[in-house]
């Protein structure tokens, strides 16, 4: 086993270890065991929440000066130890360390300081005697304790998506990483604990089963905030019922690519080449659904089997690594499956991939070649479930018509994209997309000012921007009698 530092939770300001069952946490590049986490227990998990809400009464009544201040310090020290941060992320989650360093670490210490700023400047309608001898005024406020939940595909990229608007908010923050994954968020446990108060942020780790569900239907939680499987926000809602707690769901994602005639072929190959595969197709966001003109179909799906054959992973030089091993064998043997369904169909090519594989060091690590499903029909369970691997299907469609309704015939709402020379007709078929976000000759490119979050089963409420920092504030009337 690696030696590890800083794996233990925070609760209040104390760093312990959980007392339950342990959990392995894998490198998924050689299949070994990192460390064995013990979970939180039932009282750990409590006082975290405890201590949460405890922080909360002088939390909440910080100025936004003091937040952005310290927002803007833990930005600081998360990019001056940005070297060990992603070390650590691609160590547990099998990415190219260079990806993570270059452009996930940017991201994370971009959401901080936009956070920090966005805190200070929010707007809102203006006082004023709306009953004659009365001044209303609205107030944003914060919520309370908010239960965080992460996933395993972006797990410091994820903890700052949830943790800056809910600090910057007023709020306090119970926030549980993903079991697989929990490695990067313990490190920025210890930077948080230095520079933030007692119990404002708590950290617990665990199975979702476990940890996640005493977390979602503990009474003292204001707010649950998910980033994961439809399935987990369904439950997630289930238990907010009980004592109606606030949501905040990202869940999955099935993009379209809805590729005219008229687009710029090397475009779309190079787009979807890097953001179809991108942590090896581990993203909710991934180009993987594309619709392809008639002109067009053949060459976009030869020149794209070519490049993506050209796709580098598993090497030992890890500089020379486009993408990383899926994050287990569970969800390889998930991905497998979906193309060797696919495959078994007659209209069906495999123009590029569809095979398992391994790393050029040993053959171990859970990869999964670069592929491409051409021939896919709208019908297809290619085409209309979330593979989350590094695979994206191809269907070729005949007029504008055809293609929206395709790409809104999906449970799922939250990116798309269009790829056409032609301005207007790009922003005449992003308007009729029922999705969180269009791109338009590009994919992927995410900014903090701009928000992301899905319409449909892709959940609600948004990452990013001054919308997150109204998801995780409330909005209050106060009315005043004059005289
Ligand atoms: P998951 O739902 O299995 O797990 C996500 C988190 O929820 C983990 O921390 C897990 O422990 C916890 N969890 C699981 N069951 C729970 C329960 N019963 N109660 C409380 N918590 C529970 O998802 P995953 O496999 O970690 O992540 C992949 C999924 O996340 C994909 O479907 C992907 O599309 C989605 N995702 C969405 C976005 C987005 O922004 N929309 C971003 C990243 C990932």
């Amino acid at each position: 086993m690696t030696a590890l530092s800083d794996t233990d939770m925070l609760i209040g300001s104390s760093f312990v270890a959980g007392t339950e069952t342990p959990e392995n946490v894998l490198n998924p590049k050689t299949e070994e065991t990192l460390i064995e986490l013990p979970e939180a227990s039932p009282d750990q998990i409590d006082a975290a929440v405890t201590a949460a809400g405890k922080a909360f009464t002088s939390w909440s009544r910080t100025t936004p000066a003091e937040r952005s201040y310290l927002l803007l310090k833990l930005a600081d020290r998360i990019e001056a130890e940005a070297e060990s941060f992603a070390t650590l992320e691609a160590l547990n989650c099998g990415k190219p360390r260079h990806a993570v360093l270059n452009d996930e670490l940017p991201g994370v210490v971009d959401c901080f300081r936009f956070f920090a700023g966005a805190a200070r400047t929010q707007h809102g309608m203006v006082a004023g005697e709306y009953l004659a001898g009365h001044t209303s005024m609205i107030r944003r406020d914060p919520i309370g304790v908010v239960a965080s939940i992460a996933p395993w595909n972006y797990p410091l990229m994820m903890a700052a998506w949830k943790l800056a608007p809910a600090l910057a908010g007023g709020n306090t923050v119970v926030i549980k990483p993903s079991e697989q994954t929990p490695l990067t968020m313990l490190k920025l446990a210890k930077v948080i604990a230095d520079i933030f108060p007692e119990g404002v942020v708590n950290v617990v780790v665990g199975r979702g089963e476990s940890v996640g569900n005493a977390l979602i239907n503990h009474p003292k939680v204001a707010m649950v905030s998910l980033t994961g499987d439809i399935a987990t926000g369904k439950k997630v809602l289930t238990a907010a019922a009980k004592t109606v707690k606030r949501t905040h769901l990202e869940l999955g994602g099935k993009a379209p690519v809805i590729v005219f005639d008229d687009a710029d072929i090397e475009a779309v190959v190079e787009g979807v080449k890097v953001f179809g595969y991108y942590n090896a197709g581990q993203d909710c966001t991934a180009a993987c659904r594309i619709y392809a003109g008639e002109k067009v179909y053949e060459k976009l799906v030869a020149d794209l089997a070519s490049a993506v054959s050209g796709l580098k992973f598993g090497q030992s030089d890890d500089s020379a690594n486009d993408i990383g091993p899926l994050i287990s064998a569970r969800q390889r043997a998930r991905v497998a499956s979906f193309v060797e369904r696919a495959s078994e169909l007659n209209h069906i090519e495999i123009a590029t991939g569809g095979r398992i594989a391994g790393s050029q060091a040993s053959g171990k690590g859970f990869f999964y070649e670069p592929t491409v499903v051409a021939g896919a029909l709208q019908s297809d369970e290619i085409v209309r479930r979330e593979v989350f691997g590094p695979v994206v299907s191809v269907t070729r469609f005949s007029d504008v018509e055809e293609a929206v309704s395709w790409a809104n015939d999906s449970d799922y709402g939250l990116a798309s994209s269009v790829w056409t020379k032609d301005v207007s007709k790009g922003m005449a078929t992003a308007a009729r997309l029922q999705y969180g976000c269009t791109w338009v000759n590009c994919h992927f490119m995410l900014v903090s000012e701009m928000p992301h979050g899905g319409l449909k089963q892709s959940g609600y409420g948004k990452d990013l921007s001054a919308y997150a920092l109204e998801d995780y504030t409330v909005v209050r009337h106060v009315m005043v009698k004059n005289g």
